[in-house]
């Protein structure tokens, strides 16, 4: 992926295109607060510091969010990496863009070291952390630029972003129904995890996309003619080229068989309404001979995620199979822009209903940022509150605990390993010494320190402990010593039939 330098007249030029009386002096003042204090600052790449902000701000234009999350873009880094403080953002810029800001400032907590142990936490707590769902495109932003530039990065780093990117960013983005977004995610990903697939698979892709090119244009043309014979005006056709990632993945479930692989490049037609695309679909059938099997009415017959759309695969023009798919636009933003029923059918399973509902209302969001006219004002209105009764607590490596609301750093250290718990003697939370009954909060840092020599866990913690799971191996370790066994006995929990030897 090459890295375009935008400069701020690009980001001017762009925001004027695309955006009615756009605020530009807001947009020009963080530019120059950001430009001052990245000042004489270089990255590895060695362009100026300003070209990430820049390039952050200018991907988040493009979407054609609200001038204050541009904003935010360019000061997204300036309170971590410089003087200037929250407060000082605040007074200048309000507190809707220092919120924005705070946010992808505290994700940056999260580290994700590739244990699979802790994904599902990543994901919850990115999700839970950017309770506002600007806060998540903002991510994306800068994400994606990271990932353009991280050639420049040492190669520990470079494994460690492109692996968090891939298990924890696309995964989310494609959860979102941000298809386009998870795509290139994944994409900028694959190149650095693991370059001789990536290079094998692009090399076939480019072949095959070189080989019939040519081919799919003149049935592009033909379909085209096809259409407007049918007085079929207003449609749309074109050519959809496979992602790297999905080709690759695709190709191992084939055992490398491109041959087997139909859709490599697949002729999409999308139409104004349904009935077009019976009419289209018996057609295109007239002309060439449907491949046996291959013909899918999700139509009528949507998938469980809700994705419809006619699929067929036909003996096209010289005996060559292609696949078309025809659509209504409507079906076709459905498709991009993702429905919660698409991620329910895909991960299906342990969610609650908050969590659902908090998906269907961003995944109506999305869908209305295909046509923008209300997205804005709406995405302005919305703090979406989710996970209430759970937080997201940090190793100081930066792994993610899931704990539910009020949980202690005893509850913290049994969550990582018994041993850790019973022999815990003393927390530092957020580098400040604490007491262990302390309720931890999201994104606290919580260092246990443990005593090595410790023999058991003191049988009070169970009064404080959030979790059965603390609970039970507190009442485990200590059912062997006196002050266990009374506890346990005074609590009438179960029958204790004689003290333990001592
Ligand atoms: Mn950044």
């Amino acid at each position: 992926m090459p890295e375009i330098i935008y400069t701020i007249k690009d980001l001017e030029e762009l925001i004027k295109k695309n955006y009615e009386k756009p605020d530009l002096d807001l947009v020009l003042r963080a530019y120059t607060l950001a430009n001052q204090a990245h000042e004489g600052k270089n990255r590895s790449t060695g362009h100026p510091f300003i070209s990430h902000p820049l390039a952050v701000a200018y991907k988040l234009a493009e979407m054609k969010l609200h001038l204050n999350v541009v904003s935010a873009g360019l000061l997204h880094d300036i309170v971590e990496d410089t003087g200037i403080t929250l407060e000082d953002i605040e007074k200048q810029f309000g507190p809707d863009i220092a919120g924005l800001v705070d946010s992808v400032t505290k994700l940056k907590r999260v580290k994700y070291h590739g244990t699979e142990r802790y994904v599902e936490n990543m994901r919850k707590m990115f999700l839970a952390m950017a309770s506002d769902v600007r806060v998540i495109f903002m991510k994306f932003a800068d994400r994606l630029h990271n990932l353009q530039t991280l050639y420049a990065m040492p190669k520990r780093k470079q494994q460690r972003t492109a692996k968090e990117s891939l298990d924890i960013y696309a995964p989310i983005a494609g959860r979102l129904g941000m298809s386009e977004m998870r795509g290139e995610l994944e994409d900028a990903s694959f190149a650095y995890l693991n370059p001789k697939e990536y290079e094998r698979t692009h090399a076939i892709l480019e072949t095959k996309v070189r080989e019939k090119g040519t081919y799919i244009s003149k049935i592009i043309a033909l379909t085209e003619g096809m259409l407007t014979q049918a007085n079929v005006t207003e449609a749309q056709v074109h050519g959809r080229v496979k992602r790297l990632y999905s080709l690759y993945k695709k190709l191992n479930r084939y055992s490398g068989d491109i041959s087997k692989i139909y859709d490599l490049i697949a002729v999409r037609i999308i139409l104004t309404d349904v009935e077009d695309c019976y009419i289209i679909l018996g057609l295109l059938h007239q002309r060439w001979r449907p491949v046996p099997g291959r013909i899918k009415d999700f139509i009528s017959q949507p998938k469980p995620n809700g994705y419809q759309s006619l699929h067929t695969t036909v003996f096209c023009e010289d005996g060559e199979i292609v696949e078309f798919q025809i659509r209504t636009q409507e079906m076709h933003e459905l498709a991009e822009y993702g429905i919660a029923a698409h991620w329910r059918y895909k991960e299906k399973g342990n969610l609650s209903t908050k969590q659902l509902k908090w998906m269907e209302e961003l995944a109506i969001i999305q869908r209305e940022l295909a046509d923008k006219k209300d997205f804005l004002d709406q995405l302005e209105m919305m703090k979406i509150d989710i996970f209430k009764d759970r937080i997201f607590v940090l190793t100081p490596k930066g792994d993610v605990i899931d704990l539910p609301e009020g949980g202690t750093p005893v509850d913290f250290a049994y969550a990582i390993h018994t041993d850790i718990g019973n022999k815990c003697t003393a927390v530092r939370i957020n580098d400040q010494m604490r007491n262990l009954d302390t309720p931890l909060n999201s994104g606290d840092i919580v260092d246990i320190i443990i005593d090595k020599n410790r023999k058991s866990p003191n049988p009070d913690w169970i009064k404080f402990c959030k979790t059965r799971h603390a609970r039970t191996k507190i009442r485990d370790a200590t059912r062997h010593t006196v002050k266990g066994w009374l506890t346990t006995v005074m609590q009438g929990r179960e029958k204790a039939k004689k003290p333990p030897k001592t």
